[in-house]
């Protein structure tokens, strides 16, 4: 992602290059749906790839976790991290085995992060990532003492090199197989909500929060 919406050569979607996509609004569409990514990184020769929770500000990806995290303690020397999204939207259930896909929208980034030290930038990254998992938390609930944020690390990566990747309808099948009598077409897929449960530890009959009772599942936002 560049500003003139062109991939890198780092960036270029090679198979089925129609589907790839580096313009904010379609990269940012699909982030701003999702919370979850996967962090790609290498640490002592070895690569690793760790799922985590993300907040995106404007033009950049907050991570955030442990003191103790080998992840963020990695990445927090600036080397070269790559993060993924993904939103899956469907199965592509094909007559040949061998068309049979999935669809979906995906986001690859490409860079180093840095450290958010100063306070209030540190607090605002939070934030973003908070809201981004459940919007409306953050300010509901007891804000992070001074130990606690002493106790997480947040990184920033900025969204600079990017790309999207969006498959979408149904399977493509050979020309000849079409007449074959197999059942194809589309299983969408996606996460459901189900109803919030209580925590038995509550001291009081507090009332489920707005914030929760409508929520509403990645990729339906
Ligand atoms: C849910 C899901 C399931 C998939 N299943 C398969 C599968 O079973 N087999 C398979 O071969 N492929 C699968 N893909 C596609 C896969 O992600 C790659 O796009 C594919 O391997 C082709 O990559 P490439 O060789 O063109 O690019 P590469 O050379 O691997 O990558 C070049 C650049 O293209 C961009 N890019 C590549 N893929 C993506 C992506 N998905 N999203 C955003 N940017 C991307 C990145 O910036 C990357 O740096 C799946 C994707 C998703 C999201």
């Amino acid at each position: 992602m560049t500003t003139n919406n062109q991939p890198t050569p780092r960036t270029q979607v090679k198979r089925l290059p129609e589907r790839g996509a580096y313009d904010h609004e379609t990269i940012y569409s699909i982030l701003d749906q999702a919370f979850l990514c996967h962090v790609g990184f290498v640490a002592d020769g070895q690569p690793f790839v760790i799922p985590t929770g993300y907040g995106r500000a404007e033009d950049t990806l907050y991570i955030h976790g442990s003191t103790a995290s080998r992840m963020l303690r990695s990445l927090e020397k600036s080397i070269p991290v790559c993060v993924t999204v993904t939103l899956l939207d469907g199965l592509v259930l094909a007559r040949s085995a061998f068309h049979h896909s999935m669809n979906y929208r995906s986001v690859v980034i490409l860079g180093s992060a840095t450290v958010v030290a100063e306070r209030e930038e540190k607090l605002r990254a939070l934030r973003a990532v908070s809201e981004q998992i459940i919007p409306g938390r953050w300010d509901y609930v007891r804000q992070p003492s001074e130990q606690e944020l002493k106790a997480t690390i947040v990184l920033a990566l900025p969204l600079a090199e990017a790309s999207a990747k969006i498959r979408t309808g149904p399977p493509h099948d050979e020309a000849e197989d079409y007449a074959l009598e197999i059942w194809a077409g589309v299983l969408p897929l996606h996460t459901v909500v189900e109803e919030p449960a209580t925590d038995p530890e509550l001291r009081v009959a507090v009332p489920c929060p707005a914030h929760v009772r409508s929520y509403l599942a990645p990729g339906r936002r």
